[in-house]
């Protein structure tokens, strides 16, 4: 799967796809990272990537020209691929939008804003999706793209070490992930519990759904709503519900 990133700041990016899981990923061969300077495409001597806003006002905007011709660019260099916005007016990401655009496996290109934004009718003749990581505004698209790059592609197969750790991820099923403990057995007086250290698969895997249903009940019991509890869920919320009814009352 290729990622493609349209910015204006590059050094930024490339160190993004020379570190940690991306760079393991790209070594594998499993995915790819390019990273097209949008500079590079102005067509004047001072190199002008922005200009003022039409009607007035503060800022600058991004100027069409130079941005549409690093996007064909980047389309010409992966045909098929998606052409992403990066943009606080977009479309919530979050987990399901990761699996499915890991899932797709067509490759992205990321389009990252600077200034005011860009000229709109990039917006309306270039853009397939307008995607926002969340309701606040930072002052560039690259944040945005590096965060959406990550999350989908540690779920490309392989790119983790093992499959297994994203299918306990907290929001797969909109489920937080259950509590984890490592080594020591005994930290600061807190003991791992005692389920953990038995060896019996079948304890372990019940205590961790109901480990995991409880903290998504007490940090966000939102997600309930949108996905709720199973008959095997609502029996164990049941039994923990009735263990704090006992405690209640000793
Ligand atoms: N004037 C624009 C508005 O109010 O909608 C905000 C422009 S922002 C200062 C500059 C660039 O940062 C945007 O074009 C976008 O690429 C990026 N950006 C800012 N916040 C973002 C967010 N929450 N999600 C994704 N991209 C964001």
């Amino acid at each position: 799967m290729d990622f493609s990133v349209l910015t204006l700041f590059p050094e930024f990016i490339s160190s993004f796809f020379e570190h940690g899981m991306i760079s393991r990923g790209i070594e594998k061969g499993l995915i790819r990272g390019h990273c097209i300077n949008i500079r590079d495409f102005s067509t004047d001597r001072h190199n002008t990537v922005d200009d003022r806003p039409y009607g007035g006002g503060s800022g600058m905007i991004m100027k069409p020209e130079s941005l549409m011709a690093a996007i064909l660019q980047a389309k010409k260099n992966d045909p098929g691929s998606k052409v992403v916005l990066m943009s606080p007016q977009g479309t919530r990401f979050n987990q399901e939008k990761a699996f499915e655009l890991s899932c797709k496996n067509e490759g992205l290109i990321f389009v990252c804003g600077r200034y005011e934004g860009i000229d709109e009718r990039i917006y309306t003749s270039l853009v397939d999706e307008e995607i926002s990581i969340g309701d606040y505004v930072m002052t560039g698209g690259e944040l945005a793209s590096m965060v959406i790059i990550d999350s989908v592609a540690r779920l490309i197969p392989g790119v983790l070490g093992s499959c297994e750790s994203c299918r306990s991820d907290s929001f797969t099923d909109d489920r937080l992930e259950y509590a984890q403990y490592t080594r020591p057995e005994e930290f600061e007086g807190l003991n791992v519990p005692e389920v953990l250290l038995s060896g019996d698969h079948e304890k372990i895997s019940l205590w961790r759904k109901k480990s995991s249903l409880q903290r998504t009940f007490l940090k966000r019991p939102d997600l309930f709503k949108k996905n709720k509890p199973n008959a095997e869920e609502k029996a164990i919320l049941r039994q923990w519900s009735q263990e704090l009814e006992s405690l209640a009352r000793e």
